[in-house]
């Protein structure tokens, strides 16, 4: 035995990587009693991954640093797609839009991975006061499997050892580009052995009495990247292949005479290979180059030899592919190579204690730039419904969501990943009848579609209890049974009461009028990442008497005394604590005033008076135009209700005169508030 101190934890995060990083930061958004350690003394300086797709800013913009990081990435704008003509000479043969014109209001953009932890980081600091402890590796894992249904207790007990700064410090191999030193990803890349294995000899050695200590948690999260130590501890693992591609990775800032290096390009050459070309931001330009398979670099050996591979290899791959035009560099930001895996976890939890995200439970190439932004939204999932299981507002049941509804995604992602490696690393058929070549109308048709997938808006989740649509929930591929069990409350949306708000997916966004101060607001930015749930009454035109009944009837059963608004906020609280009601209606705002809603949608409060914030018009701004929310997303003038979950993906959509729907849905998974105080109280 020994003497270590012990504690308790609501929630352990392994691995302040993106995935790592986005869980603390729902974790301090929603006030939770949360750690986050990391074996690495600092976080990662540059290089890795670098694209970000249009959902992830809109979720960076919901938790609050989206412009930052709109301000000082480099936006990517055009695709332009080179292959050899008849003489195999490099043409640009087409251009299309890098993101989807319309899909989201923002556009994919690159910044590396290091600036993306350092916005992550601060806003951790503005918001609280979690930060991420390093040097710090988990040693041992068990789950008292007796103890994992109860609610309030910490059935996972971990033990963590501090290492010493030298321990905790990557070693770096000494690339050198004209004479200065390059940081590369080596360590971090799986052609190196991981050094987790070796950290722990090295401590084990020098073990001091207080280095140890013992954390009793609720829940456990490894987010520790590709070789997980979590995921070896609970016995989960990676199915799929490891394919033989080899990628080389160059950041640079070039000198040449091809024209279009600002632009992305997917460069496919008549024999020596392809190389797609990502702008960066400082004049960067990262080059991704398949260089040859295993067989033929690694000898025969399943793992590739890396010591072969230099930034002047990949450099003159590039030279090859580009040719006849010129390309060389004087600076070389970062370099690396990788093998592929394309690998996805067989299950994502265990007991919904132990969960995984990230790379611990999906690899693939980096090519479509989906790494880091697939791992960021899978926390993006999981991190609020923690968050409400901890805080005693939602019941355990929905934590089974997080595998339904991402390893689906995963499997997605593998199966894109696939196919688009394929057809990027293929040689260009010479003509129709090359059966072995790759059709260029076939890459770019794949390219297109791809980009919806891509930008991250494409996600469409299942049906389960906290998304009301048709769909046989209790299966979902892998024993995951996450539908409603009593068929009583079982709603289901009615879709063509506002087709463009799809069920399943995020909710999209146009501009709306504050009612009371005529500000314009895309209506995403309404919905910040705080955990809390939307409902969103669209009553239609309010001047017209029937709509304005239905509306009254609403606000009547919203402030009733059993509707999920009283039942399931804790008493005592704020009003707003689960739950945000608002109105968005098409009379023309200057015919109403906040006063002709009912007093849900303008809650007051005797010290700061009404909420203003609730009520939005969907009519002509002064400066920003016109959103036509309505019009735009097929909303009915009949109206509508629709829920929005805290990571704003739409629930249900159903007709305003089912409010008893809307309290079903919340009372499949909810728990009902003891009111130890006074209701929260309605309004005038
Ligand atoms: P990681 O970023 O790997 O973070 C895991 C964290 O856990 C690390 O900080 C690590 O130090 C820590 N950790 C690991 N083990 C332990 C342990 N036992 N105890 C405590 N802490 C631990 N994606 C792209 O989209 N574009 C790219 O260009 C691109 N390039 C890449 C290049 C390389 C060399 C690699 C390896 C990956 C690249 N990726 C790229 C993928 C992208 O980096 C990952 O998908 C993304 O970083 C995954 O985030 P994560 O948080 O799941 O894991």
């Amino acid at each position: 035995t020994y003497d270590v101190p012990e504690s308790n934890v609501d929630v352990l995060i392994v691995g302040a990587g993106p995935a790592g990083l986005m869980m603390a930061t729902w974790m301090a958004k929603c006030g939770i009693n949360a750690r986050i350690v990391d074996k690495r003394g600092t976080k990662i300086f540059n290089g890795q991954a670098d694209g970000l797709q249009c959902r992830t800013l809109e979720i960076f913009d919901s938790l609050g640093f989206g412009h930052r990081v709109w301000r000082e990435s480099n936006h990517m704008l055009e695709i332009c797609l080179w292959n050899p003509d008849e003489k195999g000479i490099i043409r640009r043969g087409d251009r299309i839009p890098d993101t989807i014109p319309g899909i989201s209001r923002f556009q994919q953009v690159v910044l590396h991975q290091g600036r993306i932890e350092r916005y992550f980081l601060d806003e951790l600091k503005g918001c609280s006061d979690l930060e991420v402890e390093r040097g710090v590796v988990p040693v041992e894992l068990t789950i008292d499997v007796s103890n994992v249904e109860n609610v309030g207790a910490c059935p996972v007990t971990v033990k963590l050892r501090h290492l010493s700064e030298e321990e905790a410090t990557p070693k770096q191999s000494a690339t050198s580009a004209n004479g200065q030193a390059v940081q590369d990803g080596l360590f971090r890349s799986n052609l190196t052995a991981d050094d987790t294995a070796e950290l722990l000899k090295v401590t084990q050695l020098s073990s001091k009495a207080d280095t140890e200590e013992i954390v009793h948690a609720k829940y456990v999260l490894g987010a520790d990247g590709a070789h997980s130590w979590v995921r070896g501890q609970i016995g989960l693992r990676l199915e799929g292949d490891s394919t033989d591609y080899i990628w080389g990775v160059l950041d640079i800032v070039p000198i040449t005479d091809f024209p279009d290096i600002r632009m992305r390009c997917a460069i496919h050459s008549a024999n020596a290979g392809s190389v797609m070309v990502i702008p960066r931001e400082n004049k960067l330009v990262r080059l991704y180059i398949q260089l040859t398979t295993t067989e033929k670099i690694g000898e025969g050996g399943s793992k590739a030899d890396r010591s072969k591979i230099s930034p002047q290899v990949i450099l003159e791959s590039a030279q090859r592919i580009m040719a006849p035009y010129k390309i060389t560099y004087r600076k070389l930001d970062w370099w690396t190579a990788y093998q592929i895996g394309q690998r996805v976890g067989t299950k994502f939890s265990v007991h919904e204690r132990v969960f995984l995200a990230g790379d611990a439970v999906h690899t693939h190439s980096p090519k479509a730039g989906q790494g880091m932004n697939v791992s960021m939204q899978d926390t993006f999932n999981l991190g609020w419904k923690i968050a409400s299981v901890v805080k005693g507002i939602s019941s355990r049941s929905i934590l089974k969501t997080y595998q339904s509804e991402r390893r689906r995604i995963a499997q997605d992602l593998i199966e894109f990943d696939r196919k688009f490696s394929r057809l990027f690393s293929g040689r260009p058929a010479k003509d129709v009848m090359d059966a072995e070549g790759i059709s260029m109308d076939e890459f770019k048709k794949a390219f297109e579609k791809g980009n919806m997938f891509a930008s991250g808006i494409a996600v469409d989740y299942g049906a389960s209890m906290i998304v009301a649509k048709r769909g046989d929930t209790s299966d979902q591929g892998d024993g995951t049974d996450v539908s409603v069990k009593d068929p009583k409350l079982r709603v289901v949306s009615d879709q063509s009461l506002a087709a463009g708000i799809e069920v399943g997916k995020r909710m999209p966004s146009v501009k709306v009028l504050n009612q009371s101060d005529a500000r314009p607001w895309h209506f995403q930015e309404l919905l910040p990442s705080n955990g809390r749930w939307r409902v969103v009454v669209f009553p239609g035109d309010i001047l017209k008497s029937d709509q304005k009944k239905k509306l009254g009837e609403v606000g009547k059963a919203f402030e009733s005394a059993d509707s999920f608004l009283h039942r399931f906020t804790p008493g005592g609280g704020a009003f707003n604590e689960v739950f945000e009601i608002f109105a968005v209606h098409m009379a023309p705002r200057q015919s109403v005033t906040i006063f002709d809603f009912p007093s849900v949608f303008r809650h007051y409060d005797e010290v700061d008076g009404y909420d203003y914030s609730k009520i939005y018009a969907d009519d002509a701004s002064y400066h920003e135009g016109f959103g036509k929310m309505y019009e735009t997303f097929g909303i009915s003038d009949k109206g509508c209700i629709v829920i929005l979950r805290p990571d704003q993906y739409v629930s249900y959509v159903g007709p305003m005169e089912d409010t008893a729907a809307v309290n079903s849905f919340f009372e499949t998974f909810m728990l009902p508030q003891s009111h130890r105080n006074e209701p929260p109280a309605v309004g005038r």
